[in-house]
């Protein structure tokens, strides 16, 4: 088999790759550190096309796959972690869109959403409903030929200079779990904000609390099933944006300790000579092959059509864990410089810590590893897709 990008995909990561680092990572700490939307990134981002890489190009998009997505989070989230999560979680909205809505929400929502014109959000979480989605209170009361909803979002990135939010809300009772959730898309104006919280990381881009009071909805605005909205979700593949990211973290740590004790000398030597540091570098970018090969595999699973339920997990996992763990030994290794403001590995391990919690907490992922491990059991039947 062949372990090797097309040209295609060099060309499209290494274009990623010099924007990010000579426009976006000479900025990443001064934005960060004044809590400052990205939004001049994320316009020039949507000139390149990349806010719609994986939009159809029949909607103005770049029609690229789940590859194609990863290797240009990883760039982005290489240099400023919130502006791929940003331009990942508008994506996902776009192809819940293209997958299960209707022709005329597709024509009305998708070349507006390619050119950033339109942002997606997501309105998924709410306070009692983390992990366990399921437990879900937002409502949408059937009245004619329009929907009522009442509830509340926890979280909702993207929501500053936002324009939708797919929101998912209980349309049927208990007994029809999960066939009682069906999603919508609501004009951000509709949310009251009752909070920006204030978080460890991932300063650019809020994710704030927005409360929904009553708000009028037309059923044209239903997108998918009525109750089918959850298990439609499932089959949504832009989700490999979050291991994405952490290998794209995971590897700006690994680079700038690269860097850093190559020239940083203390008892005579650059730092990188001793062996206790050469180590951890070793172990730091075995970390990032294995976050980038995982995630690579469950993106190209996911383009040739193949169930990526236990490979998306896997890869969830290891590089979320990579990120934090390449976050934390980059600091290390900066010593107390790395304590500071004054290099990028303080916020790469701000950053990097949402991630491991964010997408679904790991602890749930590796549930998911499990059950597919046993479910599996035993792996020789002749129609086993698993062994890559
Ligand atoms: C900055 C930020 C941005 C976000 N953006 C969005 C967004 O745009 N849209 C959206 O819908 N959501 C968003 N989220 C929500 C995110 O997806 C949830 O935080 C996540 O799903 C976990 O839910 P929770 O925080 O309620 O944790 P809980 O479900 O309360 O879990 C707490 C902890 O308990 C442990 N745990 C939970 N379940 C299990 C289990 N089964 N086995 C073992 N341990 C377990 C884990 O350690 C977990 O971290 C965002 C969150 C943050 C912090």
């Amino acid at each position: 088999m062949k372990f090797q990008l097309t040209e295609e995909q060099q060309r499209l990561r290494d274009e990623v790759r010099q924007y990010a680092q000579d426009e976006i990572r000479p900025q990443a700490i001064e934005l960060d550190q004044a809590e400052e939307h990205p939004t001049e990134i994320l316009n020039e981002l949507s000139d390149r096309g990349y806010t719609g890489i994986t939009i159809p190009e029949t909607y103005g998009g770049m029609g690229e796959g789940m590859v194609e997505l990863a290797l240009i989070i990883e760039e982005l989230a290489a240099a400023l972690m919130p502006v791929a999560g940003a331009v990942a979680l508008h994506l996902g909205v776009a192809e819940a869109i293209q997958r299960f809505g209707t022709d005329e929400q597709r024509d009305t929502y998708l070349p507006s959403m390619a050119s950033y014109d339109t942002v997606g959000v997501l309105g998924m979480s709410e306070q009692n409903a983390g992990s366990n989605k399921l437990e879900m209170e937002t409502t949408a009361k059937r009245e004619g030929d329009e929907w009522v909803l009442n509830g509340h979002k926890q979280w909702l990135t993207n929501f500053q200079g936002g324009d939708y939010v797919l929101t998912y809300a209980k349309t049927g009772p208990e007994s029809e779990r999960p066939h009682n959730i069906t999603a919508f898309l609501v004009s951000t104006d509709r949310f009251d904000v009752e909070k920006v919280w204030d978080t460890l990381g991932s300063q650019t881009v809020k994710s704030p609390r927005g409360v929904l009071r009553d708000v009028r909805v037309p059923d044209r605005q239903r997108v998918g099933e009525v109750g089918e909205a959850y298990v439609q979700r499932a089959k949504l593949q832009t989700g490999v944006n979050v291991p994405a990211r952490g290998v794209g973290l995971a590897r700006a740590a690994l680079d700038d300790t690269v860097a850093y004790t190559s020239q940083r000398e203390q008892f005579d030597h650059p730092i990188g000579d001793f062996q206790g540091v050469k180590w951890k570098v070793g172990e730091m970018a075995q970390r990032v092959d294995t976050a980038r090969l995982l995630t690579l595999r469950a993106a190209d699973r996911a383009d040739r059509g193949y169930d990526t339920t236990r490979e998306f997990s896997m890869a969830k996992v290891s590089a979320t864990q990579a990120a934090v763990d390449n976050a934390n030994e980059a600091m290390q290794l900066h010593g107390g410089i790395g304590y500071t403001t004054e290099t990028h590995v303080e916020r790469y391990l701000r950053d990097a810590r949402l991630l491991t919690i964010a997408g679904g907490p790991n602890e749930g992922h590796k549930d998911t590893v499990a059950e597919s491990v046993y479910a599996d059991h035993p792996r020789w039947d002749s129609n086993y897709d698993r062994d890559i």
